[in-house]
């Protein structure tokens, strides 16, 4: 669940590429979130704090070496796994904390975005069916899913630690579609990093911006998928 945003085009709603696609026409049928700043916000500046007194490390490199680095790149592909990720750190930081309480301060930097857990839970109540699919690791989705009941409450997950790739890689793309089993227009899609809502849009799946979420909900309910308006 990487920081960076690179926002390319406004207004959110729905990507231009679906303009001109065969699957303009198709009616969503399942809501793909992204979970990073749609579902819950994060801030790797806790965990650097948490961590920094400790650390042979100062800020920013700290905060680098959390959020951007080349091995957090590696821990979210599946390239390592946590031991081995923690392993790193500890040894980039110049620091050795035991892994159970390197989890609590790396975990625990998350927030819930609450009009966006509403919008999930009325698409639930409307049995229409909801998918993660989330650039993250296992620390954070095992704290996401302790700390935060709503997340257990999905259809599924595909989650980029256990499939070998990040987004906006196809590979990880055609993963959802083959375990939703769904393709095109029939995805409404919502993330808020444009190369990820692009990848989607390519495919031919309803992609949205997330940039508020009110714009969210206006394209959920646009779609047809709620019963009650803004
Ligand atoms: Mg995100």
């Amino acid at each position: 669940m990487r920081s960076r945003s690179t926002a390319r085009w406004k207004a959110g709603a729905i990507c231009p590429e679906l303009e001109a696609g065969p699957e303009k026409m198709s009616a969503p049928s399942v809501v793909v979130f992204d979970l990073g700043k749609v579902l819950v916000d994060f801030d790797y500046s806790i965990a650097a704090r948490k961590l920094g007194p400790r650390a042979r490390l100062a800020d920013p490199d700290l905060q680098y070496l959390l959020c951007r680095s080349p091995l957090l790149c590696q821990y979210e592909t599946g390239a390592i796994n946590t031991a081995q990720f923690h392993r790193g750190v500890c040894r980039a930081a110049g620091f050795n904390l035991a892994l159970e309480e390197f989890r609590a301060c790396f975990g625990d930097i998350f927030a819930e975005i609450p009009p966006m857990i509403a919008l999930h839970a009325e698409l639930r109540a409307a049995g229409v069916p909801t998918w993660v699919f989330s650039n993250t690791n296992e620390i954070a989705a095992r704290h996401i899913r302790r700390r935060f009941p709503f997340f257990s409450n999905f259809d599924g997950y595909v989650l980029s630690y256990e499939h070998g790739a990040l987004k906006p890689d196809a590979k990880i793309y055609e993963v959802l579609e083959r375990q939703i089993g769904r393709k095109g227009g029939a995805i409404l899609y919502l993330d808020d990093r444009a190369e990820n809502v692009a990848a989607g849009a390519a495919r031919g799946w309803r992609a949205v911006l997330h940039e508020t979420p009110r714009k969210s909900r206006r394209a959920v309910s646009d779609a047809g998928l709620l019963v009650s308006q803004l």
